[in-house]
């Protein structure tokens, strides 16, 4: 059997090993530990709307097209809400589609992806999820939307481009050259370019937390900044001198040696 890993799987481990081991390993999936918020997940779902459903036999979408597609997302949202992720949509119009002849036809938009590889004995399943995936000159783009209001570089940039030239190779075979994060409520494009020194030292530091979360037999708690936004905060021995016991319908943990060969 094996292991399942993604780039949002190991951010979480690197971040706090016991909100990993909360999250997945007793499968408290009702508390998401870092949030996914309505209102980006609402952006999202336009934006692959608006170029998973245009036409591209024509040049590029309208203003309008972008407020339909917004619309067909706001049903679950607060008014404010529906004005900010308007906001950001229009934003977005006006500094990437507007000034230009035409609007690219993405390989893919918000598509899952799966891939295999061994590490010593062991098989690592990797799945990822990009927002939008292009061609570029000489291999891949891949573009990131963020909601976020922080427009802080991710902590584990590294392992997201490692893993994903991994991916890419295995799904597409063809390199990522870059990953762009777009930043939606300033209008902000940060590309971050993989150099093949960079694909080997993200690989090495992927291997090594998958070893390390191979091995671990104490989850231990990661105290940071992460702790303001992480939902397990009251089963967290860390941060509460009496935690509360997990709910029933906690998952049993399931032991790595199950997934060792016999
Ligand atoms: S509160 Fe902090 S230390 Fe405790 S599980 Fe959450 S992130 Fe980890």
């Amino acid at each position: 059997m094996a292991y399942p890993i993604s780039a949002t799987r190991l951010n979480l481990y690197k971040s706090c090993p016991q909100s990993y081991y909360f999250r997945y390993e007793r499968g408290l999936k009702e508390q998401s530990a870092f949030g996914s918020p309505a209102l980006g997940k609402a952006v999202h779902a336009a934006l692959k709307d608006i170029y998973g459903d245009w036409n591209y036999g024509h040049p590029k979408p309208s203003l309008e097209w972008f407020e339909l597609m917004w619309q067909a997302h706001t049903g679950d949202l607060s008014s404010k809400q529906v004005d900010d992720g308007w906001s950001m949509l229009k934003g977005y119009f006006e500094q990437f589609i507007e000034p230009y002849p035409s609007m690219n036809k993405p390989l893919g938009v918000e598509q899952g992806i799966k891939g295999k590889f061994q590490v010593r004995y062991i098989e690592f399943v990797v799945r990822g999820q990009y927002d939008r995936l292009d061609y570029i000159e000489d291999g891949l783009e891949l573009i990131d939307y963020k909601t976020t209001k922080q427009m802080s570089p991710p902590d584990a940039i590294d392992i997201q481009l490692g893993l994903y030239d991994l991916l890419l190779k295995q799904v597409y075979g063809q390199a990522l050259r870059k990953l762009s994060l777009i930043y939606l409520r300033s209008g902000e494009k940060k590309p971050y370019e993989v150099t093949p020194e960079h694909r080997r030292e993200s690989q090495r530091l992927i291997e090594n937390l998958a070893m390390q979360l191979h091995r671990e037999e104490e989850w231990r708690p990661q105290e940071g900044q992460q702790c303001d936004r992480c939902s397990y905060e009251r089963y967290c021995a860390a941060k509460r001198e009496v935690p509360e016991p997990l709910p029933e319908t906690a998952r049993k943990p399931k032991g790595m040696q199950l997934l060792l060969p016999l």
